[in-house]
This record gives structure tokens, C-alpha cells and sequence, in this order.
């Protein structure tokens, strides 16, 4: 079957490198961006539309209009700004999820996919190797949203058979986007403040280990998820996923291994703090593995020197 995407959230930093990488997997034509604001620029063929996940009419209408044949949900507040604006996280995280199951169940769009993240675990999870089931108690409304969310796509999955499929992400490190407001912004924002400035000032305290994931990573190990065969996979909430756990301290040292000047602070009281403080320090991603191969490639040392070299080319 010729595949059809419509991307919601597309705009973000997840979505602007997983579209222009489903793009060249399918064809230009066969990937459809939407989101609430506009692209800073469109490439020649590139088709977006501007589109409120909140507003199912519309949804429903761009469904129609293109017939897609998958569709990727990424609009969500996330953790650090939803603590800000809890009931606004609340609302777009669970509304614009349900509108887009209910509607592929309406209209027969059986594949979906939807991110959840590491924040669905909380302070009495386990902190190392955190496996895929234990006890997840999200003290975020991020957290609180996406555990929802996993529990929703499995039931939607069990009761109307729809094909989702889901990565819990840990924080995600990418060059070309800035990130969109998470608790793990810090370890994107030490490169380009190395390049740009020189110094820079964690928000998150020296030793605070999390897990993240090399943007190159995510966008591969996403695809190949959505390309698994369906009988595989033995999870519908959402899959663990590993990369590389790492602290503030560890990715300042890296850093000055290439750029020897480069200064790093500590901020102290930050809110982000409490809520890196209830995530994991590892993942268990055992099952990812299993089912569909999942196997990452970037350790600390070569991320550092991809975002490094990549960043001195984009902010010069
Ligand atoms: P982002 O904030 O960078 O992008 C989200 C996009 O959604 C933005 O372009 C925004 O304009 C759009 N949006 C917001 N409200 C909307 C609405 N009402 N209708 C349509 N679009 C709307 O986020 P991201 O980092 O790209 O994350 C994408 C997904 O991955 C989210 O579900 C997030 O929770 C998840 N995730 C991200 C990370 C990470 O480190 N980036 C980690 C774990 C999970």
C-alpha cells in the first residue's frame, strides 16, 4: 500500500527531523505537516497545513482531504512549560490524543504514532535500569498526561484495534531544532551556549544523571518501529527506550575535551530540578530490543562531537 502521513506537531523539535526523514523515505508528496503556527520556511513540494489538534473538526476535515494512512500525534506541552500552564497541559496532552484516536477510529486510519517520554515514571520508581513495568507514580502534569495517554493507546488498540505504537523518549539531543520546554533542554542548550558564548549555566545541579537520546537516534529508531511487523510487537502503551544516561558534569568534561576553555556553572533552586530529581537515571529497554531490534549508535563522545562540529558550521 502506498503509505500517506499527516504529522500533527510537526513544527517541534521532534517533528521537523522526523518529517524531512519520512520525506525521503516516502516521497515529499506522501508526508503532510500541520501544526498551530506556521514553518519558518517550506521546501519546494512540501505540503503543510495549519491545524489546532484541539479542533477535531479540522482534524477530521484534513483526514479526509488527504485519506492518510498513518498518522504521527507530537503536539503536546511538555514538562518544564507544563508545569506553568497545568491545565492547558492537561487539556492539549489528553484532548488532542483522544481527538486524533477517536477520529482514526471514525474514518478506519489504523496506524498511529504518539510519544510518550520517561516522565510517566515518578519518586518510588526504580531509578536505575528502570524496567518497562514497575511503579509509575508522575508527580509532572507532563508525566500525569502521558501516563494517561499510554494507558488510553493501549485501550484503544485492545478495543477497536487500532496500531499504535510508542517510544517513552528520553530527552532527545539535536542540533537543528531548539528544544520546545522540557526538564532535559539543559544538554542542548550547553552546545550552542559552548559555541556561542563560551560558558554556560546548568539549570540542573552538576550529578543529575537522566537518560537521552541522540536526535539521529530517535528519528531511526522511531521508523523502525512504524516499520516493524505488527505481530511483533508486544507492547501498545509505550516502548523504553536507552540511549545514553549522562550528567551536567560529564557532558561539560566531554565538551572541554574539544573546546579546553569552555566554562560551566551550576544555577541553584531551579524548578526543573524536582522534577529531573523523579525521573530515571537509566532505562531497561530489554523489550524495544527484542521485538524490533532497537539498538542505538551514538555514545556521549560521538554525540558531543557531532553536535559540536555541527553547531560551529550552523551558528557561525
Ligand atoms: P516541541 O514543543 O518542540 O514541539 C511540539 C509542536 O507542537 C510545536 O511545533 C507546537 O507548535 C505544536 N503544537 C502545540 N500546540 C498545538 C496544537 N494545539 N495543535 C497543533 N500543534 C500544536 O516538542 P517535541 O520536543 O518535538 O516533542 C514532540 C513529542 O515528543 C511530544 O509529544 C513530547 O511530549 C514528546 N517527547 C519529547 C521529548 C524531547 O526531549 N523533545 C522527550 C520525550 C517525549
Amino acid at each position: 500500500m502506498k503509505e500517506c502521513i499527516l504529522m500533527i506537531g510537526a513544527n517541534g523539535q521532534i517533528g521537523s527531523e522526523l518529517a524531512a526523514a519520512l520525506r525521503l523515505k516516502f516521497g515529499t508528496p506522501a508526508v503532510i505537516t500541520s501544526d498551530i503556527r506556521a514553518p519558518k520556511e517550506l521546501a519546494e513540494g512540501e505540503l503543510f497545513e495549519t491545524l489546532n489538534v484541539l479542533d477535531k473538526e479540522s482534524i477530521k476535515a484534513l483526514l479526509i482531504k488527504y485519506k492518510p494512512t498513518q498518522i504521527y500525534l507530537l503536539a503536546a506541552m511538555l514538562s518544564a512549560t507544563g508545569e506553568q500552564y497545568p491545565q492547558k497541559a492537561w487539556d492539549l496532552n489528553m484532548n488532542g490524543l483522544l481527538n486524533v484516536l477517536d477520529l482514526a477510529v471514525e474514518l478506519g486510519i489504523k496506524k498511529i504514532f504518539w510519544p510518550s517520554s520517561i516522565a510517566v515514571f515518578g519518586p518510588h520508581s526504580p531509578k536505575v535500569n528502570t524496567s518497562q513495568y514497575c511503579i509509575m507514580d508522575p508527580n509532572s502534569i507532563y508525566g500525569i498526561s502521558k501516563l494517561a495517554g499510554e494507558r488510553l493507546c493501549e485501550y484503544y488498540h485492545n478495543k477497536y484495534g487500532l496500531d499504535i505504537r510508542s517510544i517513552r523518549y528520553p530527552g532527545i539531543i539535536s542540533w537543528r531544532t531548539e528544544p520546545g520546554g522540557g526538564t532535559t533542554d539543559y544538554a542542548i542548550h550547553i552546545f550552542f551556549e559552548a559555541i556561542r558564548s563560551g560558558k554556560y549555566t546548568s539549570f540542573l545541579a552538576e550529578g543529575t544523571e537522566l537518560p537521552m537520546l541522540y536526535m539521529d537516534d530517535a528519528v531511526r529508531g522511531t521508523i523502525e518501529l512504524m516499520d516493524a511487523p505488527e505481530d511483533n510487537l508486544t507492547i501498545r502503551s509505550s516502548y523504553n527506550l536507552a540511549g545514553i544516561s549522562f550528567t551536567p558534569k560529564q557532558i561539560a568534561e566531554e565538551i572541554k575535551k574539544i573546546l579546553p576553555n569552555f566554562e560551566v556553572s551550576y544555577a541553584d533552586n531551579d524548578p526543573r530540578q524536582a522534577i529531573a530529581d523523579s525521573w530515571p537515571k537509566s532505562i531497561d529497554d530489554t523489550q524495544a530490543r527484542e521485538d524490533w531490534g532497537w539498538k542505538p549508535t551514538y555514545d556521549l563522545t560521538e554525540m558531543t562531537k557531532d553536535m559540536l562540529d555541527n553547531l560551529k558550521i550552523k551558528l557561525q
